[in-house]
């Protein structure tokens, strides 16, 4: 459950950017973000820590049975945003006219498209 001291925890990943998996089992990993899940402190990313399930068929939904592999979220602390020079970097903030943005530490370039 989320705490009042985690509530309002920003979260600087967003959904459709490349983030890479910096530990666990996926480690190197790098993927596209599906969803992010703040309140868990979570981010789906696109071909890591896949699972394999089973699922039945089902016909009214047009699902065939067998094992199908599905994505689990994973800590957003186990991913680094990543920028297209630099690689995986820390987020910085800028305020650029009237938008405040995020850039890459390194090289300042914005990270919002
Ligand atoms: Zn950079």
């Amino acid at each position: 459950m989320a705490t009042a001291a985690t509530a309002h925890k920003r979260v600087d990943i967003r959904r459709n950017d490349t983030v890479k998996v910096m530990t666990g089992r996926d480690m190197g990993k790098q993927g596209r973000v599906l969803r992010v899940l703040p309140d868990e402190g979570r981010v789906l990313v696109e071909h890591v820590m896949m699972v394999k399930k089973h699922v039945r068929a089902n016909q009214q939904k047009n699902v065939k049975g067998g094992i199908a592999e599905q994505e689990r979220p994973i800590p957003l602390s186990n991913v680094a945003l990543v920028c297209a020079t630099c690689g995986p970097v820390r987020i910085g903030h800028e305020v650029r006219g009237d938008r405040k943005v995020r850039v890459c530490k390194k090289c300042k370039t914005t990270l919002d498209k």
